[in-house]
């Protein structure tokens, strides 16, 4: 007969993350970039104090366990209020997407059934326009003071964040509860059919926090300054407000300034150390230190993932400005980290280029996820670098099933990502494309990423994007979409010379067209749809 372990067993509560760092960090800074206009300082126990605050407003309004609370915000202090606020009191935190369309924002507001709505005061207006459809939100809180409060307004029930928090005295004690309690909904970004909910439980969204703090994921230390660039909508922030209590480090919020210049500003003023986001963000951020001939003082590492990131940009980072770059790769179904770029022991000696060549995959499973790449017919394949087949993962932060979605999402016990991947004898993953992305042509599967990132080592290219174009007797081939850099030259024929050699010569794109912009999503990743639907009736010169 087994002898069971005799430890204590504590439910893994999110609210202990932010005791913890009250506790023991509480005077560690949070400043935020406020939507208001002007910066906000406030730390970790007055974060933890005010988020009790928080839960008894929300328990006077009528929210009961399991009710979700829905926000649309940006980054910063009082989204992490509501957080902690919600999920610590046994609600669900239901971040919501602002860049969506306003219908998609209603089906998932109702969807999920919010009780409660916090917004931060620009987005206002678009709530207005959305209440008489959102008929279960039965009050609509604006995250600001008193002075912030409009004189007229569409909404029935609006209430003032600041005046709720004041009512409370904050005697309260963050109650325990089953740790596979809901803590958090965060929709998909719905490119296919409508967005479905993944819902993170406590004990997931814990272990997570565990997983992206330690040295083999994002690497945190008490003595960094963290500015999370990805969204608190974008699957949690990656799961930074949680990470950043654990480690009780600085937080910086950006609030909804993304720009170069805006973000350069901040990280200097706040001494950022670590940041994360995905690529296009970058892009900007790049782009304005080159022109203006910039450096960073404190900024070491980030973390860039949500799409592929290019090697062009990790050489930037690195080479010009010293400032490591962790690939990563994950999803709102596994909120979200899977994978992080980092070397092993037996690379420490390797020339600098063969180091480099590694960490631009999408990097090795951190513990707590498995993964598996399986043919067509669901055979597992070997991990030899070589063979790509559809990525399946599981492990204790893989959603089992979508929220209101009778259907399982699993394929024998594993989640089926949608990506199609390669893995090699040291368990690096990379991701050749999405599933729905890759170009099929004549039977060969060629990879989207791998033709952008040829483009993006390109000097004159500011974005590329690859998508496939209608074929007759291929059926598809590559088209090359690109944006060019503010005044710079290239022509067809010379982008089209430049894939000589980098890749097979049955790969290179079919044609090259030039346009002012790249569409992108919600997430700001390349909206690949999009760009098919434009591009769909484009002639190939081979056809
Ligand atoms: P959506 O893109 O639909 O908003 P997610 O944010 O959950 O939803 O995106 C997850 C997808 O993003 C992955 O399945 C993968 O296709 C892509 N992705 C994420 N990180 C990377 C990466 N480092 N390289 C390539 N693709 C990535």
């Amino acid at each position: 007969m087994s002898l069971m372990g005799q430890m204590m067993n504590m439910p893994l509560m999110i609210s202990s993350l932010l005791t913890h760092a009250a506790r023991h960090n509480g005077d560690v800074e949070i400043v935020s970039k406020r939507v208001e206009g002007d910066m906000h300082h406030t730390t970790w126990s007055e974060v933890e104090l005010r988020s009790r605050k928080l839960a008894q407003a929300l328990a006077r309004l009528g929210c009961q366990a399991g009710d979700r609370v829905g926000t649309l915000a940006w980054n910063g202090y009082r989204h992490l209020e509501i957080y902690y606020g919600s999920s610590g009191s046994e609600l669900v935190c239901h971040t919501v997407n602002p860049r969506l369309f306003p219908q998609q924002i209603a089906w998932i507001i109702n969807d999920a059934q919010d009780k409660v709505l916090f917004v931060d005061i620009n987005l206002l207006p678009l709530v207005e326009k959305l209440i008489t459809s959102l008929p279960k939100v039965e009050a609509v809180i604006l995250m600001a003071g008193r002075e912030h409060m409009p004189r007229e307004t569409s909404i029935p029930k609006l209430l003032c964040y600041e005046d709720l928090i004041e009512a409370e005295d904050g005697q309260y004690s963050w109650p325990s509860f089953d740790e596979n309690t809901a803590a958090c909904i965060c929709y998909t970004s719905g490119t296919t059919g409508n967005p479905k909910g993944a819902v993170y439980s406590h004990r997931s969204t814990v272990l997570h926090a565990f997983a992206a703090a330690i040295p083999e994921g994002m690497c945190l230390h008490a003595t960094d300054t963290v500015l999370p660039v990805v969204p608190m909508f974008h699957v949690n922030a990656w799961g930074i407000p949680y990470v950043a209590a654990l480690i009780g480090c600085k937080l910086v919020f950006p609030g909804h300034h993304l720009d170069g210049a805006s973000l350069f500003n901040l990280f200097e003023q706040e001494q950022v150390t670590i940041s994360a986001g995905v690529p296009t963000i970058w892009l900007g951020l790049l782009n304005h230190v080159k022109q203006n001939n910039l450096k960073f003082s404190s900024f070491r590492s980030t973390i860039i993932g949500g799409a592929a990131c290019p090697p062009t940009m990790i050489r930037a980072f690195e080479n010009d400005y010293n400032v490591e770059v962790i690939h990563a790769w994950g999803m709102t179904e596994l909120s979200p980290i899977g994978t992080l770029g980092r070397l092993k022991a037996k690379h420490k000696d390797l020339p600098l280029v063969q180091k480099q060549k590694i960490l631009e995959k999408q990097g090795k499973s951190v513990y707590g996820i498995d993964m598996r790449i399986v043919d067509a017919e669901g055979q597992v394949l070997p991990w030899d670098g070589k063979a790509s087949g559809d990525l399946e993962v599981r492990g204790h932060w893989v959603i089992s099933s979508y929220f209101n979605v009778d259907k399982s999402p699993l394929h024998d016990g594993w989640f089926p990502t949608g990506d199609v991947a390669t893995i090699d004898s040291d368990g690096y993953m990379q991701i050749t494309d999405r599933s729905k992305d890759v170009i099929k042509s004549g039977g060969e599967w060629i990879s989207s990423i791998d033709l952008e990132n040829v483009a993006m080592g390109h000097p004159a290219v500011h974005e590329a994007a690859v998508i496939a174009a209608h074929h007759p007797k291929w059926d598809e081939r590559p088209l090359l979409v690109v944006v060019k850099k503010p005044d710079a030259q290239v022509t067809r024929e010379e982008l089209l010379a430049f894939y000589d050699g980098k890749i097979p010569k049955w790969q290179v794109p079919d044609d090259v067209v030039f346009v002012t912009e790249i569409p992108h999503t919600a997430t700001g990743k390349i909206y690949k749809l999009g760009l098919r639907e434009q591009f769909k009736d484009h002639t190939l010169p081979t056809s």
